[in-house]
C-alpha cells in the first residue's frame, strides 16, 4: 500500500501534528547515538522522525513482533524518517548471540533496512552502559537518586498497595556523597548480589506505584554476551530504555500498553537528564498501542521457550510456532505478513485478532501468485482399464498441460502426463454414494482435470473389503482443450497424478497448535489445550514440477490449499511439503 492510501491511526496523527508543528524540526544529530553536548555539535537531523524497534535478544521473534516492525519501520518510512534496529540487552542472563543473529535475519525477511543512505543505525543498548552510569551518578549528585539497603522483602514491603502510600526506607536520606561512594562500591564488586540497588527518589505516597522510587540499577555477577565482566550491576529496562531513546534521537517512542504506567517514570527521567543537560532537547516521547492477540496463539517468548524446551514442538522453526522462523518455514511471505499488520492496523484497546484473518492475508498474497500444481494427499489407484485399445500401448504416456497459473498467461504452462494408471483422491471414488456426488461410483462419469472423460466401471477391494483399485475406462476424444472436448458433459471433474510418473511426497498436515482460542488467558496453564492433532504426516503424489522445486517455493495444491517445499528437510528426488493454510478457512466448520 503507498503511504496516501494508509488508513490513519492515531499514531499517525501524532506524527502529523509534531511534523505540523516542528516538534523536532530543529533538532541536531551526531550521525550516532550521543550526549546532549554530541548531539548538539552535530548536523541538522536528516530524520524528520526517529523510530525503533528494540527487541531483547532473549528469544526468537513471533507474529507480535513483526507488529511492531512493520509498524515501527512503516512509520518511519511513510513519515521520511528513519527507524533503528536496537537491540535491548540490558539483562545479561538471558540473552545470547545466537537470538541477535535470528532477529537481525527476521527483520530482513519481513523486508526492512536498517541501513539507510549507507548508514547503518544497528544499535546496542549495552554500548550505553557507561552513559547510564553517568546519568545514575548525576541523579545522585542532585539528590534524586540512593543506594537503598532494605532487603527485598522489605522492599517489596514497604511499597504500599494501590489503596495504601508506601513507606519511605530508612536509607532514603542519606547524603549525595554517601550515595556516590555507595554506588562506586556496587559498581567495583564491594557488595553481593541483592544487598542492595539504586532507586530513584520520587515519591513513595504516589498514587502510581511505578513512581515509589523505582529500582533503577541493581548487581548481577553476570557474563554479558557483549561487555563480558566489565559490569557486575546493571540498570533496570525502566531507567534503560528512556536513555536508550534519548541516545539515539528517538522521536516517537512506541511500546505496547503495558508500558503505559511507566510513561510517568519516562518522563520523569528525560526531564530531569535534559535539565542537568545530559539528554538532547527536544527529548524522546513515549506512546502506547494495544499489543497483538491471535487467537489459538501464544506470543510470550517464556511460553514459546517451554514449547521448545520439553519438545511439545520440534524446534524454534517448527512450521506451527508463532514465531518468524516458524511462519516462513510453514510457508508465510513476508508480503503476506506485512498484509496482515495493514489490515489489522493499530488501536488503543486491546483485542483478539481471529486467526483466520492471518490465514486470508496468506491466501489474498499466494493466490496471485503461487504455481498450482497437482497432489493426491490421499491416495487410491485408479486403472484405466481400455488403455492399450485407445493409444495402442500399455505403457503409452499422453501429454497433458495446464496453465502454471489460471490468472497469468505470462506464467506459462506445465506439463506432466497421462498413464494408464493414476493416483486419485480415495473421497474421489464412493461404491455407495449419497444423493449428489458427481465423482466416481460405478457407472458414473467425471473429467480427470487436464485430460478425458472418464466412466467408472467398478473397483477391486482387499480381504477385508477395503477398496485398492478403482477400475475405469477413458473416453476418446474428450481430452481438454482439443475441439469436441465437451461433447460429454460430465459435473465431476477429479485432480489426479500418474501413478508412474508422479513424484512421492511426504506432506505435513498442520492443524492449530492449541484447541482453545485463548490458550493462555486468565493464567490457564496452556499445555492443558495442546492439540493432540496439530501434525500429521502423510505420503502423497505430486505432480513432477512440484517435485522438482528448490526449498522454500510455494504451490497451490488444485483444490487442497497452499503449500511450500519446506526449507529443512526437502530435497529434490525427496520432496517434503508442509501445508500452509487450506484453500478456504474450514476450521472448525
Ligand atoms: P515477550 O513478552 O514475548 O518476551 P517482549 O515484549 O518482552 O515479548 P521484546 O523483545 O522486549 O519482547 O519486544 C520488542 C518489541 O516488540 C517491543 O517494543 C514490544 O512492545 C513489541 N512486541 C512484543 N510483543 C508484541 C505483540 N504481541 N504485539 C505487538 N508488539 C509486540
Ligand atoms: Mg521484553
Amino acid at each position: 500500500m503507498e503511504s496516501a492510501d494508509k488508513p490513519s491511526n492515531f499514531l499517525r496523527q501524532i506524527i502529523e501534528r509534531d511534523l505540523a508543528q516542528g516538534t523536532y524540526a530543529n533538532r541536531r544529530f551526531a550521525g550516532h547515538p550521543a550526549d546532549a553536548a554530541g548531539h548538539a555539535a552535530g548536523q541538522p537531523d536528516p530524520a524528520r522522525i526517529r523510530t525503533r524497534f528494540p527487541p531483547e535478544p532473549n528469544g526468537y521473534l513471533h507474529i507480535g513482533h513483526a507488529k511492531s516492525i512493520c509498524l515501527n519501520f512503516g512509520l518511519a518510512q511513510d513519515f521520511g524518517g528513519i527507524c533503528h534496529l536496537r537491540f535491548d540487552d540490558t539483562n545479561p542472563e538471558k540473552e545470547d548471540q545466537e537470538y541477535v543473529d535470528a532477529i537481525l535475519d527476521a527483520v530482513r525477511w519481513l523486508g526492512f533496512d536498517w541501513n539507510v543512505g549507507g548508514v547503518s543505525h544497528l544499535f546496542y543498548a549495552s554500548d550505553y552502559f557507561n552513559f547510564m552510569y553517568r546519568c545514575a551518578c548525576a541523579l545522585i549528585e542532585d539528590d534524586l537518586a540512593y543506594v537503598d539497603e532494605q532487603s527485598a522483602d522489605d522492599m517489596r514491603r514497604n511499597r504500599g498497595t494501590l489503596t495504601e502510600p508506601g513507606v519511605e526506607s530508612p536509607w532514603r536520606a542519606r547524603s549525595p556523597q554517601e550515595n556516590l561512594r555507595r554506588f562506586e562500591e556496587m559498581r567495583a564488586g564491594q557488595h553481593p548480589e541483592g544487598s542492595m540497588v539504586l532507586r530513584a527518589k520520587i515519591d513513595m505516597a504516589s498514587p502510581n506505584i511505578n513512581l515509589r522510587d523505582p529500582a533503577i540499577y541493581r548487581i548481577r555477577f553476570a557474563h554479558h554476551h557483549r561487555t563480558g565482566d566489565q559490569w557486575c550491576i546493571y540498570p533496570m529496562y525502566t531507567f534503560a530504555h528512556p536513555i536508550e531513546d534519548a541516545m539515539e534521537c528517538i522521536s516517537h517512542s512506541i511500546c505496547t500498553l503495558e508500558f503505559e504506567d511507566q510513561r510517568p517514570f519516562y518522563d520523569w527521567l528525560l526531564d530531569h537528564l535534559v535539565r542537568l543537560g545530559l539528554v538532547a532537547s527536544p527529548r524522546p516521547h513515549q506512546y502506547e498501542f494495544a499489543r497483538l492477540n491471535l487467537t489459538y496463539v501464544v506470543t510470550s517468548k517464556r511460553k514459546l521457550a517451554q514449547l521448545v524446551a520439553e519438545r511439545h514442538v520440534d524446534g524454534w522453526d517448527d512450521p506451527r510456532m508463532p514465531t518468524l522462523v516458524g511462519l516462513r518455514r510453514r510457508g508465510y511471505t513476508p508480503e503476506s505478513l506485512r498484509l496482515f499488520t495493514d489490515r489489522i492496523g493499530v488501536s488503543k484497546a486491546d483485542s483478539w485478532i481471529d486467526y483466520s484473518v492471518l490465514e486470508q492475508a496468506l491466501r489474498d498474497d499466494l493466490d496471485a501468485r503461487a504455481p498450482r500444481a497437482m497432489a493426491v494427499l490421499d491416495p487410491l489407484r485408479l486403472e484405466l482399464t481400455n488403455w492399450a485399445e485407445v493409444f495402442g500401448s500399455a505403457d503409452h504416456a499422453e501429454p497433458c498441460s495446464a496453465p502454471v497459473h489460471p490468472a497469468h498467461p505470462e506464467m506459462g504452462r506445465r506439463s506432466f502426463d497421462l498413464t494408464s494408471q493414476v493416483w486419485i483422491e480415495r473421497e474421489d471414488f464412493m461404491e455407495v454414494p449419497p444423493k449428489g456426488y458427481h465423482r466416481l461410483t460405478p457407472g458414473s462419469m467425471a473429467r480427470l482435470k487436464y485430460g478425458y472423460v472418464i466412466r467408472c466401471t467398478g473397483c477391486e477391494k482387499d480381504a477385508e473389503g477395503r477398496v485398492v483399485k478403482v477400475l475405469a475406462e477413458l473416453l476418446p476424444d474428450t481430452k481438454s482443450g482439443t475441439p469436441g472436448a465437451d461433447t460429454v458433459k460430465v459435473k465431476g471433474v477429479i485432480t489426479w497424478v500418474s501413478a508412474s510418473r508422479g513424484v512421492a511426497a511426504q506432506v505435513r498436515l498442520f492443524d492449530r497448535l492449541f484447541t482453545d482460542a485463548h490458550p493462555d488467558v486468565g493464567g490457564r496453564d496452556f499445555l492443558s489445550v495442546l492439540n493432540p492433532q496439530s501434525k500429521q504426516t502423510v505420503q502423497t503424489y505430486v505432480e513432477p514440477a512440484a517435485a522438482a522445486a528448490p526449498a522454500g517455493a510455494s504451490f497451490q495444491f488444485e483444490r487442497h490449499g497452499y503449500f511450500v517445499a519446506d526449507r529443512v528437510d526437502h530435497a529434490v528426488g525427496a520432496p517434503v511439503f508442509n501445508r500452509t493454510t487450506t484453500l478456504k478457512d474450514s476450521w472448525g466448520k
